[in-house]
């Protein structure tokens, strides 16, 4: 006896559920990196304007010494590979590469 074939609409919905599981942990690793992004202190916030803070160290025209970054400051905490906290900005999240005038070393 032979088996019977598998209904297409069963093959289908195997193909899109292993297909879901495969592509989630990537979905989930740009949603997680989108909202790290989006709790970054801005730089138009009131503390951050204080402390002259930009997201990127090079734009910053106080900054005279290139080797510094918030991922070197003494204020500051990794959290990942693109920010950490600063306890100059009441623990909010700065960006890796971001400088402010309260850098330290
Ligand atoms: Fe970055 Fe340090 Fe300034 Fe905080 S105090 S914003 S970690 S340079």
């Amino acid at each position: 006896m032979t088996e019977s074939p598998m209904h297409p609409k069963r093959r289908r919905f195997i193909k899109l559920t292993v297909t879901g599981l495969a592509v989630a942990p990537f979905a989930n690793a740009l949603l997680s990196r989108n909202a790290a992004a989006a709790d970054l202190v801005k730089e138009s916030d009131p503390d951050a304007v204080k402390l002259k803070y930009k997201a990127d160290a090079t734009k910053a025209p106080e900054r005279t010494n290139a080797e510094e970054f918030c991922d070197n400051c003494l204020l500051y905490e990794k959290k990942d590979n693109a920010s950490g906290t600063c306890s100059a900005l009441g623990d909010r999240l700065v960006a890796a590469k971001g400088w402010c005038t309260s850098w330290g070393g």
